[in-house]
């Protein structure tokens, strides 16, 4: 018999591969945390429960983003499927990373916004959002999550994580970790005294020069590459 191929495996690999990195980076522990890909109208997203250094491709789950049904009878999919599908559906992400990681969790519990305190901080889109708390994996959560994101490409979830987002899953991954050094550059400060913060003005310039800098660099890399063919 002809083994059917995998739909999305590219996509399904490098959700491993990132579980992966997120685990090593120690954005989680044990098997919290989930990602997913978007790829058209169907979500590759993280099983429930299972240990990031076994992961298959096979084990990531596939849903269609219009119904939110299972489009293989797999595992069970992340218990946050609500979240994904609600982020999907409200902003133009091509993939999200959610973890529970030390700083982002710590800070949710104690302020109610990750203000300025870096000029990086433009890259997520400016201050931080720190949303109320909601039971995991319920709607009231993918809802007030969802709508921590408008304008920003990442959210603290109070009690709870953090939530990033990308156009691809690599730069959703560089976003967690930035945003868990942000919390940790924040929590010292704080520890330290008042931090200042910076204003929207700069915050608005710094995202200017990341676009050009992120437009230079596509430029190159396309010369490079049409020179190296
Ligand atoms: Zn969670």
């Amino acid at each position: 018999m002809v083994k059917s191929p995998m739909q999305l495996e590219a996509e399904r690999r490098a959700i491993c591969e990132a579980c992966r990195a997120m685990h090593a980076a120690e954005l989680v522990v044990n098997t919290s945390g989930n990602i997913s890909v978007r790829a058209g109208n169907l979500v590759a997203i993280t099983p429930n429960g299972i240990p990031y250094e076994s992961m298959q491709p096979g084990d990531v789950c596939l849903i269609d983003l219009d119904t939110g049904n299972e489009i293989e009878n797999g595992l069970r999919p992340s218990s946050e499927l609500p979240l994904h599908l609600a982020v999907y559906r409200s902003t133009d992400a091509g993939a999200i990373v959610h973890t529970h990681s030390l700083y982002a969790t710590t800070l949710s519990t104690l302020v109610d916004e990750l203000p300025a305190i870096h000029y990086q901080i433009a890259d997520l889109g400016g201050p931080i959002r720190v949303m109320p708390y909601a039971t995991f994996g319920s709607d009231a959560l993918a809802a007030s999550t969802a709508a921590g994101l408008a304008d920003r490409r990442g959210v603290l979830m109070k009690n709870h994580g953090s939530t990033t987002i990308g156009p691809d899953l690599k730069r959703a991954l560089t976003r967690a970790i930035l945003l868990e050094w942000l919390c940790h550059v924040f929590y010292l400060a704080r520890a330290g005294g008042s931090p200042s913060v910076l204003d929207a003005e700069e915050i608005g310039r710094v995202a200017a020069n990341q676009a050009r800098n992120a437009e230079q660099r596509e430029r190159r890399l396309a010369d490079r590459a049409r020179k190296g063919s």
